[in-house]
């Protein structure tokens, strides 16, 4: 089967169950369902960041900005049911490691179809990313007093310039999992820049509902993506990603 049609399953699977899905996790932040279909059946250990993406990589843990708490990749994972995490995800996932590994970025481009398929695979890391971040407590605030009280609620609150309501969470959360059944991804193209690579490390940084950065040293590519941010021109996209990067990596 082609990546096209699985997708069309997995759309499908979201715009029927995506109300169940939310409904549950708001009510039970840790529920055991496939975060993508909601079914309770075949569950495996979905990794938040794919294991192929850092697979050369030592360091191989990542720090939430929010607490400044680290968390090790391998061991972060989220429940989806095999069809979606090795049928769909994982055929999209292998189709997107052998347009990597064939087309050259410094001197060629992906096609459009790819671009959009890029695309849909980075928002599938940030709705990933809304849903660990329900389902982690905050524990400690960087640079400030423990409170037991406010250590108990979801890292997902204390995102953003201001505190984030639990209804804005949720919408945040109902909007990234209905992002990924849209089909077209054509308005969005203006907000992935591809940068081509020669780095040896693996490197991500992720803000939630802001941007994604992943850079993936074995293939001598990087992507930035703004998750809501819309731009005029690719080059308009280009300057604010660089000035993104160049504050995270002085
Ligand atoms: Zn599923």
């Amino acid at each position: 089967m082609s990546v096209n049609s699985r997708l069309i399953a997995l759309r499908k699977k979201i715009r029927t169950n995506q109300k169940k899905i939310i409904d549950v996790l708001i009510e039970n932040h840790q529920a055991v369902l496939c975060i993508f279909c909601g079914s309770a059946e075949e569950l495996t250990r979905e990794h938040v960041i794919p294991q192929w993406v850092y697979g050369r990589c030592t360091k191989r843990t990542f720090i939430i900005n929010t607490n400044g708490s680290s968390q090790k990749y391998n061991k972060t994972t989220l429940p989806a049911c095999k069809d979606c995490n090795s049928h769909i995800l994982g055929l999209l996932e292998r189709h997107l490691k052998h347009e990597f590994d064939r087309v050259d970025i410094k001197s060629s481009s992906f096609t459009e179809e790819t671009t959009e398929f890029i695309i849909l695979w980075l928002e599938t890391l940030e709705y990933k990313f809304q849903v660990l971040d329900l389902r982690r407590k905050l524990n400690r605030v960087k640079g400030s007093e423990y409170s037991p009280y406010i250590g108990k609620m979801p890292i997902a609150m204390f995102q953003g310039p201001m505190d984030t309501s639990p209804s804005k969470v949720f919408s945040n959360l109902r909007g990234s999992l209905k992002t990924l059944s849209v089909k077209s991804k054509s308005a969005r193209i203006n907000s992935i820049v591809v940068f081509s690579t020669t780095n040896t490390d693996f490197h991500f940084f992720h803000s939630t509902n802001n941007f994604i950065f992943i850079e993936l040293a074995e293939f001598g590519v990087a992507f930035f993506y703004f998750t809501k941010r819309i731009f005029n021109s690719p080059e308009e996209a280009h300057s604010a990603a660089i000035e993104i990067i160049s504050k995270e990596y002085g």
